[in-house]
């Protein structure tokens, strides 16, 4: 038999999600009667914008016809979708070039598959808590991971270390699962640290679109100095409802430049270009077209209807936390409102808790890092409804 990635023995079994399901199924069964509200979820409900829905058929159309059939696209993405983008990041105060954008399936995807890009000996910083697939991938290439805690003490929005040394280094920013946002003076101290320690940053900014304060930046570029050091992972997943759907992108400045040992110069731009042309095999046309619809003016109308929908539930949450004196993070520039546990409860202890006496189920903060072990994340994501029904029981539970 050939030797396996022995790497994947280090993987922690991922059981957060099924073991909610598990435990949620269990208790339903012996409470048929109870209608169970689930703010666990990660997954957006409401349904794609009509506008997107009208480019997705059109395309569809195309597809099926001789003229304008379509079969394997450039990897990167087609044209029409790479400038829609280009003009996003000029909105959002970075000016990108064409050719230092790549459309993909989605954020998952690349923040794993960028690993490929890096040798096994760099250092990974990650902070705790955090997105578990930053850990996961790298853990499955063996490389060595540091953690810089996130907690109470820093907002959830920890600073450079300058005493520790890194190559590489993960920042989502709005966060998940905390819902912290990192202003623009704290993303440049990271933007400095980075070149101090000729280091790549992995930008998550899946949540962009819920930033709502204009002072607070949208992408690492708004920042000087990041074309130089940060590559950012973006996704349609949340911002349009493409989370079935299936589009996202990543930016990888030509900027980033580094030296192999024999002083070839590497450009990362060069690498991921060659490896996604190598492994991938680009986004389905009618997707890219759906996509490109997010970006027209009636796109970004309905989207930004859908988040100001998943801004009111959070609205809601957070409301219901302040008037019970419930430290809580996120919830104001994030879908994600995340607390420290009530009553001393570790957070699957506050998990049942929560179910069996109120029949509401969240995220335990445990599944994200040790240094969630105390908290709970509640989401955005259900509808108005049954947040608020969900925010009453809640509330129940403190008298
Ligand atoms: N990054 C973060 C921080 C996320 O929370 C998620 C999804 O929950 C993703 C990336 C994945 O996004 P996508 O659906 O584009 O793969």
């Amino acid at each position: 038999m050939a030797k396996f990635n022995e790497n994947y023995l280090q993987l922690k079994e991922s059981y957060l999600f099924s073991e909610v399901a598990k435990r949620v199924s269990a208790f339903q069964q012996e409470h048929p009667e109870t209608k169970v509200i689930r703010l666990g979820i990660g997954d957006v409900t409401l349904p794609l914008g009509s506008e997107v829905v009208k480019s997705l058929r059109a395309a569809a159309d195309e597809m099926g016809s001789a003229e304008t059939f379509r079969g394997y696209g450039p990897e990167q993405g087609y044209d029409f979708l790479r400038s829609a983008i280009k003009e996003h990041y000029k909105e959002l105060g970075a000016d990108l070039d064409t050719d230092e954008i790549f459309v993909s399936d989605g954020a998952k995807s690349d923040t794993g598959n960028i690993t490929d890009l890096f040798s096994k000996d760099n250092t990974v910083l990650i902070p705790d808590p955090v997105y578990p697939v930053y850990v996961d991938t790298n853990t499955m290439n063996g490389r060595n991971i540091v953690y810089i805690n996130a907690n109470a003490e820093n907002d959830f929005l920890p600073m450079p270390d300058r005493s520790v040394h890194a190559d590489i280094i993960y920042i989502c920013s709005p966060n998940n699962p905390t819902g912290a946002c990192y202003n623009k003076e704290q993303l440049k101290e990271w933007v400095d640290y980075a070149l101090e320690n000729d280091a790549v940053i992995l930008f998550d900014s899946a949540y962009e679109s819920f930033v709502s304060d204009k002072s607070l930046p949208r992408t690492i570029y708004a920042v000087e100095g990041a074309k130089k050091c940060a590559v950012e992972f973006c996704s349609l997943s949340k911002t349009a409802g493409f989370t079935g759907t299936r589009c996202g992108y990543t930016i990888v400045p030509k900027a980033i430049v580094s030296k192999a040992e024999d002083g070839t110069e590497m450009s990362l731009n060069k690498m991921w270009n060659r490896r996604q042309t190598t492994k991938f095999n680009g986004v389905p046309y009618i997707v890219q077209r759906g996509a490109a619809a997010v970006f027209s003016e009636e796109g970004k109308r309905e989207s930004n209807a859908m988040i100001a929908t998943y801004m009111e539930n959070a609205r809601i949450i957070a409301e219901t936390m302040d008037k019970l004196g419930v430290r809580y993070y996120g919830g104001i520039n994030s879908p994600y409102i995340w607390f420290e546990c009530p009553f001393g409860m570790d957070s699957w202890t506050f998990f049942d808790f929560l179910l069996e006496k109120a029949g509401v189920v969240g995220t335990p903060g445990a599944g994200f890092g040790k240094n969630g072990n105390n908290y709970f994340r509640l989401t955005a994501f259900n509808n108005k409804e049954n947040t608020t029904e969900a925010m009453e029981r809640f509330a129940a539970l403190f008298k």
